[in-house]
């Protein structure tokens, strides 16, 4: 069982526009404080506090529409695991990715957004109201879902990756990067987030070396010439990583080469995987459309194949995949919902 739920509010009990706060909800309920608190039917629930989900807040409570946003326990989204956001519209000297989550949340909640933390463990899309399931126990019934469950880092998959994560193994430089004053690190990937981790990283390493399985990097050209000209940055090109060594923490990686086939270990003391993400769209198989990676398929904006449900952000953009347009999406979905309701829910 899941910890017991929390509950964040603006405070306010308020006037929840077009909900009916009469019908009591037939759900069964185990937390007696918080089902009098949602014992009606929601206009808008919203998954995931990313810059889709709060941005979806935000228009939605301005809309007199009483969002209630369910965030995960790590809220925030991909943003509080990065460091400084040079490319957010408004922020000439660019912002910590976790201030900005911080000013985005405060934000939707100045508005009146309600935040739920906990897992959703289940949601029901197949009969209008929808219902959303949290750490198993608590029960949301909503006439809309807007679903902006981002994505998460992806694995190299290799055998002792699991086990070493958080002994050496890590996938967000600005939370573990202060762990390894002195010592030689390797990231993983040719992408911008490689590119970001491994420049964020030389602040304490004494060498980073980047591995990538090709020649050329995908990074775009800005973040590929800060790598490039660091000098405490280095390139092992056309490599994989084949394992990772240590038996209680990290001491090396086994790498080889694609072009040669030699394998080699190099010594560190941390590995940095930054090599993409997978959308976050698990409890949803069976019940949405989605591509072949599992991102859910949208059409006119933000609609999904079901009548009510919206999808925004990471979730459903492969292409991309930023956090203004994560932003914009988060709008668009809210508006959606909103015209949604205003017509009937037809
Ligand atoms: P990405 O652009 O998809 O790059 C992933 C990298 O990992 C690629 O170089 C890829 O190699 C490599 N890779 C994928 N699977 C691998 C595997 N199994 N083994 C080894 N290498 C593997 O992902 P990202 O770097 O996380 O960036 C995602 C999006 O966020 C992009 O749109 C990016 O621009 C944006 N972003 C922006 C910033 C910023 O502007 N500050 C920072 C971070 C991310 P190949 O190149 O061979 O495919």
């Amino acid at each position: 069982m899941g910890p017991s739920l929390v509950l964040h509010s603006a405070g306010k009990s308020a006037s929840y526009s077009g909900a009916s706060a009469s019908s009591p909800n037939p759900l069964p309920c185990i937390h007696p404080t918080l089902c009098a608190k949602f014992s009606f039917m929601r206009n808008v629930v919203i998954l995931g506090s990313g810059p889709a989900g709060l941005t979806a807040a935000v228009y939605a409570a301005r809309a007199n529409l009483s969002p209630l946003l369910i965030e995960g326990w790590q809220s925030g989204g991909q943003l509080t695991t990065t460091t400084e956001v040079e490319n957010y519209p408004g922020f000439a000297k660019g912002i910590m990715g976790p201030e900005l989550m911080k000013e985005m949340r405060a934000q939707a909640e100045r508005f009146g957004t309600e935040f739920l933390t906990g897992d959703v463990s289940a949601v029901g899309l197949k009969t209008r109201p929808f219902t959303v399931t949290i750490d198993g126990e608590q029960t949301v019934q909503t006439k809309t879902l807007i679903i902006a469950t981002g994505a998460s880092a992806i694995q190299i998959g290799v055998k002792n990756e699991a086990r070493l994560t958080g002994h050496g193994v890590s996938t967000c430089a600005t939370c573990d990067g202060f762990f390894f004053k002195g010592k030689e690190l390797i990231v993983v990937g040719g992408g911008d987030s490689a590119m970001e981790e491994a420049t964020f990283l030389t602040k304490f390493a004494t060498k980073v070396s980047i591995i990538h399985r090709r020649d050329k990097l995908r990074a775009s050209k800005i973040m590929q010439d800060r790598a490039v000209k660091n000098e405490k940055i280095t390139f092992i090109w056309n490599s994989v990583v084949e394992d990772i060594l240590g038996n209680d923490v990290v001491t090396g990686v086994r790498v080889k080469n694609l072009v040669t086939g030699k394998v080699t270990e190099v010594p560190c003391a941390g590995v940095f995987v930054a090599i993409g993400h997978r959308p976050n769209t698990n409890l949803f198989s069976g019940q949405l459309g989605m591509d072949a990676k599992g991102y859910i398929r949208t059409t006119e904006g933000t609609a999904t194949n079901v009548p009510g449900v919206f999808a925004a952000g990471d979730v459903q953009d492969s292409t991309y995949r930023q956090a203004v347009t994560a932003a914009g999406s988060g709008c668009m979905a809210a508006m959606d919902a909103e015209r949604f309701l205003e017509s009937g829910e037809k």
